[in-house]
């Protein structure tokens, strides 16, 4: 079977506000082949990811992705990972195609899941499909007091872990960080797996990051997520020489698996966290997990959208034994909640699993989400380049 149509979903909010909620616009992709249905999703700006799809060629390695993906066949994961590889070489130049690089991707291997009757993992040449002890991946309130509810409420529906990020984390006084995790600290109890996650917010200042460790060491945060910018790699590894028990924790901005080898080679992270929304898609992820385990780095997934990004960012470990918690987004956008059919569960033991249903096992639901739906058309000299379908 070939590829015989990619379309794209860009649905969003009513609202669309400066938190740092990633689950508030979404990009869906629908890939038809043969008699059947993939379905993929970008962690990206939607319309530019759209236009990396149609734009015009500029020249030979600067291609619209849909040069690589149209017409191709789909049989094999050899043929998804020969996408990989033409996408990456023609579009070198297209910055924005590892996104929508990553949503197409997706789609394919749940597409080849479908056609074939078995799920990704398995695809992926995992034997055994592993329990994982899902944190709650949340925002810091915007006072200490509302940080300490969120984690009192993350704990009364059964996480163990939780993790608390961003909301002007690092770009104030000491004193609000520092009563922060407190906060944090109180609400999750003695007796839950803390991390936080820093959202970049010192650039590459290593001496700003340090004047934060030791609240984090007395409140047992057990990482410190994304303190630099991504390519900030000698930062990441003086932080790490610092730290003591806090680990570092980095990766989701990886779009190659080259950024993420780096992180872990020269930036010296010790857990790294991969968003197949982001990276290119799950075969990406499933080399960067495996890169990780053979360095002794603990994979995990980053994902703070739907259950079908779940789903995919689940597949790349899946069946690795050294890798045991995910993030589980927790608190997403009402958007999130209602594109999918199906929904991924904490089981009655606390843990979470990839599905085991064909594919991802996880399908959109257009007409949950049709009130939320953006019609897009792009002209280009009075010429038609793209056209949003109704679902
Ligand atoms: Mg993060």
């Amino acid at each position: 079977m070939r590829v015989q149509s990619v379309e794209f979903f860009y649905a969003r909010e009513p609202v669309v506000t400066l938190d740092a909620d990633g689950s508030q616009d979404a990009l869906i992709v629908r890939i038809t082949a043969g008699s059947f249905v993939g379905w993929g999703e970008c962690e990206a700006s939607p319309l530019t990811s759209i236009a990396a799809f149609v734009t015009p060629r500029s020249h030979g390695v600067c291609q619209p992705v849909s040069a690589s993906v149209l017409g191709m066949p789909v049989d094999s994961a050899e043929d998804i990972r020969e996408i990989q590889r033409l996408v990456r070489r023609n579009s070198m130049d297209l910055l924005q195609a590892a996104h929508v690089l990553s949503g197409v991707d997706m789609a394919l291997w749940d597409l080849l899941g479908k056609a074939r009757g078995v799920p990704v993992w398995s695809l992926l040449g995992y034997t055994e499909n592993l329990p994982k002890t899902p944190y709650a991946s949340v925002l810091f309130g915007a006072s200490p007091e509302e940080t300490r509810e969120r984690g009192r409420a993350m704990r009364e529906r059964g996480f163990r872990a939780v993790k608390f990020g961003w909301g002007g984390f690092g770009e104030g006084a000491l004193d609000a960080d520092v009563a922060q995790v407190q906060a944090a600290r109180s609400g999750v109890g003695e007796d839950c797996e803390l991390f936080v996650d820093a959202g970049q917010a010192w650039g590459s200042d290593v001496e700003a990051a340090r004047r934060v460790l030791p609240a984090l060491a007395d409140n047992r945060v057990s990482w410190l997520e994304e303190p630099f910018e991504a390519g900030a790699l000698a930062a990441y590894a003086k932080l790490g020489e610092l730290s003591g028990a806090v680990g570092i924790a980095g990766g989701e901005a990886a779009h190659d698996v080259q950024m993420a080898y780096n992180l872990m080679r020269f930036g010296k992270v010790t857990f790294i966290q991969i968003d197949a929304g982001r990276v290119g898609g799950i075969g990406p992820g499933t080399e960067v997990a495996a890169y990780a385990a053979a360095h002794g780095v603990a994979y995990i997934n980053h994902t703070f959208t739907s259950q079908l990004a779940l789903s995919a960012s689940l597949q790349p470990f899946a069946g690795l034994p050294g890798s045991t918690i995910c993030e589980f987004p927790a608190l997403g956008s009402s958007l999130a909640h209602d594109m999918t059919v199906d929904r991924i569960e904490v089981d009655t033991d606390g843990l979470v699993r990839a599905p085991d249903r064909p594919g991802l096992g996880v399908d959109i639901d257009l007409d949950a989400i049709s009130d939320r739906l953006v019609d897009v058309e792009m002209v280009v000299n009075g010429e038609t380049i793209y056209r949003s379908t109704s679902p």
